[in-house]
């Protein structure tokens, strides 16, 4: 089911168990603003999530309300996973899908970073 992301943080979100060590993680990388771990449901040969380590429901909120440490940490987070998993050369994407009409089902923000294989043109 999407989820609305400008609603307030639910703070029992799978990602949030996540990030507690509540719930297990399949870990790929973590440090001070974000963790990464490999997607439940695969969609691609590396379907790896990057979250931050702070309470954002979406895109929309972190954008809004993160700190400029915290965004900065994160984007270069994201961008040492995609070149640590070998992804830099041969290619990536980046998916955050956002709020309801975005198909967003976590309500944690979080990046989808897919590849392994030809990706192929953009959907909506
Ligand atoms: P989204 O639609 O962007 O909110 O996608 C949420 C993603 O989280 C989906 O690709 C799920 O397969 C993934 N997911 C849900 N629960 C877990 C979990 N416990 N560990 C890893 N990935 C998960």
């Amino acid at each position: 089911m999407p989820v609305d992301g400008t609603g307030a943080y639910d703070p029992q979100n799978v990602f949030a168990r996540i990030l507690r060590g509540e719930l297990p993680c399949r870990k790929v990388y973590e440090d001070e603003y974000a963790l990464a771990f490999h997607d439940i449901a695969p969609k691609a040969p590396i379907h790896v999530l990057v979250i931050p380590k702070g309470a954002y429901v979406s895109f929309a909120d972190f954008s809004a309300q993160a700190s400029e440490a915290e965004i900065a940490g994160f984007i270069r987070a994201v961008g040492k996973v995609a070149r640590d998993l070998g992804l830099e050369a041969p290619g990536y994407r980046l998916v955050s899908n956002t709020g309801i009409e975005g198909g967003q089902e976590v309500p944690h923000f979080h990046v989808h970073l897919f590849g392994g294989r030809p990706l192929g043109a953009m959907l909506p």
